[in-house]
């Protein structure tokens, strides 16, 4: 390797550090299904870092129409959509996902980071704009830098800023208003009524990203449109399945001609092979389920307000959060890692999220529900999180006044 290069990389060594002292929290191995509980090293340990909002990752049907797919259609499609790789299964996944959402067609990409690269590259171009949310994902200010356009971003959920932000903008220009339904990190909605009107007044488009919102909220969790009963107001919608769908991929739904235009453009699509015939039929076992069990949503909602009460009693800092994703604000990267770390010895698994997925004194520990689990797993966890961060002098806001 050149040595200049090499240098570069071995100056690199915050994460060698971080193992030295014990509190590196990445990358760890998990030698068991993706449940509520899970083990690594050989010890069992609670998730309550984990996406599956639904817990359908090792439900029974799932698993038998990912075998099932994998014997008719093989592991894998060998090709992109574009050329070889279609199946009919991935036609009939895009038309009941089109249906779901309330939109006349759909596209699945490979994972819901394509989806947006793909999509915003081609969207908007030169002389166009693209008004996002400051706090939106990694995979939508990494499709607005491919695109070319110009990026205005307002202050968080801040419906104000957006509207002056918007106002400063030529009337005629292509405005495309890019936005997390529920915010990854933060777990709070998008004020979508106030936006749809904004939108309409300067005349831009909205896309939304439901990655954390579908089967979350919304009527059969169909997302944040359907929750405010705004899916004519929407033009674009488009969700991951590697959240509360058990899988892995992604999809984009609008009208017939968005989605004409981005099979032939969005280069994330037509340049990588297609989603495996085993994630692609997971994905419609789990949408039957959550057509037919709606209890498991409701239980979603029971233990997000069941621990939210708990944290919020003893005064933790949680923000705006509204939704199963509860950041619990330490504001602290050491006694962050301290804080992950020392559950994770004690048997429960959170996320340290640090700068750049929140700004540098946001830093916060990301504690998110399942529907499987129960209430003595999260009395469980939360008594552990609860005494060890007195033990490590985190402030909650009651001792803080
Ligand atoms: N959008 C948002 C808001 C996300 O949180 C994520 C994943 N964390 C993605 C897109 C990317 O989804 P995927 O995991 O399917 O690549």
């Amino acid at each position: 390797m050149q040595k200049r290069l090499q240098q570069k990389v071995a100056r690199y060594t915050a994460p060698a550090q971080a193992r030295e002292q014990g509190i590196y929290p990445y990358f760890r191995p998990i030698s068991s299904g993706q449940d509520t509980e899970v083990y690594i090293n050989g010890k069992r340990v609670l998730m309550f870092g984990s996406n599956s909002y639904l817990g359908l990752t090792n439900h029974p049907k799932i698993i038998e129409a990912a075998i099932a797919a994998t014997q008719k259609y093989g592991t894998g499609c060998a090709g992109s959509r574009f050329l070889n790789g279609t199946l009919d299964i991935h036609e009939e996944l895009e038309r009941r996902l089109a249906a779901y959402v309330g939109k006349e067609s759909a596209a699945i990409f490979s994972t819901g980071f394509q989806v947006n690269l793909g999509a915003l590259s081609c969207l908007t171009g030169r002389n166009d704009y693209l008004i996002l949310d400051e706090y939106d994902h990694a995979s939508i200010i990494d499709g607005s830098r491919l695109s070319f356009s110009k990026v205005i971003k307002y202050a968080h959920n801040d419906m104000a800023d957006l509207r002056k932000k918007l106002s400063q903008l030529p009337e005629d220009a292509v405005k495309l208003i890019v936005v997390d339904g529920i915010f990854s990190m933060e777990g709070d909605i998008v004020k979508l009524p106030e936006m749809v009107e904004i939108a309409d007044e300067f005349g831009a488009s909205i896309m939304l990203d439901d990655a954390h919102s579908f089967g979350v909220i919304g009527d059969k969790g169909a997302g944040t449109a359907s929750h405010f009963g705004l899916t004519d107001k929407v033009d674009i919608i488009s969700g991951t399945f590697s959240k509360s769908l058990a899988s892995l991929g992604g999809f984009i739904a609008a009208d017939n001609e968005v989605i004409e235009f981005l099979k032939h453009h969005a280069r994330s699509l037509i340049f990588s092979a297609s989603m495996t015939p085993a994630s692609a039929a997971s994905v419609m076992a789990a949408l039957d389920i959550i057509e037919s069990e709606p209890e498991r949503i409701e239980k979603l909602w029971a233990n997000t307000n069941y621990a939210m009460k708990i944290l919020n009693d003893e005064g933790f800092d949680l923000g705006p959060t509204e939704t199963p994703i509860i950041p619990i604000y330490i504001r602290d990267n050491m006694k962050t890692f301290n804080l992950t770390c020392g559950l994770q010895e004690q048997g429960v698994f959170v996320n340290p999220v640090v700068s750049p997925a929140v700004p540098p004194d946001s830093t916060l520990i990301r504690f998110s529900l399942m529907a499987t689990h129960s209430f003595a797993q999260i009395d469980e966890a939360l008594g552990k999180l609860i005494r060890l961060a007195k033990e490590l002098g985190i402030q909650t806001m009651k001792e803080k006044v």
